[in-house]
């Protein structure tokens, strides 16, 4: 058993805490939020009093929170010289690649080791423990981090260097919002041309232009597996956090010279949406705005 202190506990860390405590860990948890402390308390967590008390004597630290500046701010504030550093830090939030770098570099400055180990899987997943985590850092801090992750997880993949975890997350969710963004549109073109979509799935999901949007997250109800779709669009991946992403995929882009014209479009769509209120729907439900008139 190991002592871990786990900080940021909302939709994400509030699933994945109780996991490492059910695997025998202790965890000492802390938010600033005390409903999302309390959550985690009750599913088998310990309270710390602050960010800095949970990661007193810690073997492992693993944060979750909403961006670069809130994981900037607590490992600057709370876990540098707090943390024995014997201890693996291990930051599982969605973040910009330079911050993930540069956090990272002042851990190995200060003594330990560090990763960035960002999630495939929704609040389902981190519930559930069957995350998919991709992992950047050194070959022993990915080691150490292993053996934590699979217990939230159901897959922890090496990505590479400090940020690779983050590279990999924000490409992966790029090719998603255009892929779907695509899937939405053909889905609108084929219905306008006469096409049964159901007969259109069946034909597109075994041809050439099927990718995972069509045939396992199909935008339209009542075609291919169940979906947000046949939930009128609730639950399953926010838009709004599906924008974040492009954001920090376009931010990476322009930083590293690649030229991502589908990224690019997928982020405006997506800002449009989210402007119009759809933040909280589903990210397939861009197919209502793609053409209103659609029959959902
Ligand atoms: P969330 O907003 O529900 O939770 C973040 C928690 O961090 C909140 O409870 C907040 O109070 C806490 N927090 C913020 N600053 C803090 C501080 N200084 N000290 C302690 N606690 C602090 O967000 P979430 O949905 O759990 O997402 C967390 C991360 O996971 C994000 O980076 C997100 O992009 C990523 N992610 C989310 C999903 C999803 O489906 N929700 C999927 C994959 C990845």
């Amino acid at each position: 058993m190991a002592r871990v202190a786990f900080i940021g506990l909302g939709h994400m860390g509030g699933g994945m805490a109780p996991n490492l405590a059910k695997a025998g860990h202790e965890v000492l948890a802390f938010d600033l939020s005390e409903e999302a402390l309390a959550h985690a308390v009750e599913r088998g967590c310990k309270r710390a009093k602050s960010a800095a008390e949970a990661c007193k004597d810690a073997d492992a630290v693993v944060t979750m929170l909403p961006a670069g500046k809130h994981v900037a701010q607590v490992y600057r504030e709370a876990v540098f010289g707090a943390a024995p550093k014997t201890a693996i830090l291990m930051d599982c939030s969605t973040i910009d690649v330079a911050t993930a770098k540069a956090v990272e570099a002042e851990a190995d400055a200060a003594g330990y080791t560090m990763v960035d180990a960002p999630v495939s899987g929704g609040i389902a997943a981190a519930e559930g423990g069957t995350l998919t985590f991709m992992v950047g850092g050194s070959k022993g801090g990915f080691a150490k981090a292993s053996s934590f992750l699979e217990k939230m997880g159901k897959a922890v993949i090496h990505a590479g260097g400090p940020g690779a975890g983050q590279a990999a997350k924000i490409c992966n969710n790029m090719l998603l919002g255009a892929t779907m963004a695509a899937t939405c549109e053909t889905f609108v073109l084929a219905e306008k041309l006469g096409l049964d979509p159901k007969v259109f799935f069946d034909i597109s999901s075994k041809a050439s232009g099927q990718s995972w949007s069509m045939t396992s997250y199909c935008p339209v109800p009542g075609v291919g597996p169940e979906t947000p779709a046949d939930r009128g669009y609730e639950g399953g991946f926010a838009a709004a956090l599906m924008l974040k992403d492009l954001r920090l995929a376009m931010e990476a882009a322009q930083a590293s010279g690649a030229y991502t014209p589908m990224g690019g479009e997928a982020e405006e769509l997506y800002q449009r949406f989210v402007d119009l209120g759809g933040g909280s729907k589903d990210f397939s439900g861009i197919i209502k705005m793609i053409d209103d008139s659609w029959q959902a």
